[in-house]
C-alpha cells in the first residue's frame, strides 16, 4: 500500500466536496488537523477511516466510517457540517457560525 502524503489527502478531500456539492472546514487549523488524520488513517490502515472517530478492527466493520462516511449527508443537511466538520454545507459556510459539537449516528444504534 502506497503511503499518502498531505497533498494528496489535500486533494481527495478536495474532490469529494466538489463531487457533493460541499464545502471543506473553513477552519484551517481544524482542517488542517483533520486531513494529518485522515493521512495518519490511510496509512496505518489502508483506506480512510474517519479522522475523529475509533477503528472496529476491520475494513468491514469500518465501512460505514470510511471518508466520507454514510452520516455525512444526513449530518451536513441537518447540522450544516459532518460529525468531524470536515464538510460543511455551501449555507452553513455563509452563515459565519462555528460547527457545534454533534450526535454520532454511528453510535446511535
Ligand atoms: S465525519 Fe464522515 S465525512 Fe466527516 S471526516 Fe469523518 S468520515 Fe469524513
Amino acid at each position: 500500500m502506497k503511503e499518502k502524503n498531505k497533498e494528496e489527502v489535500r486533494r481527495f478531500t478536495e474532490m469529494v466536496a466538489q463531487k457533493q456539492g460541499w464545502v471543506l472546514s473553513q477552519d484551517t487549523a481544524l482542517y488542517e488537523d483533520l486531513v494529518t488524520g485522515l493521512m495518519v488513517n490511510w496509512n496505518r490502515y489502508g483506506y480512510f477511516l474517519c479522522p475523529c472517530r475509533d477503528s472496529e478492527g476491520s475494513r468491514e466493520k469500518d465501512q460505514p466510517i470510511i471518508c466520507p462516511c454514510i452520516y455525512a449527508r444526513p449530518d451536513i443537511q441537518e447540522y450544516g457540517h459532518c460529525f468531524c466538520s470536515l464538510y460543511w454545507s455551501e449555507d452553513f459556510a455563509r452563515s459565519g457560525k462555528s460547527p457545534q459539537g454533534i450526535p454520532d449516528r454511528h453510535v446511535e444504534g
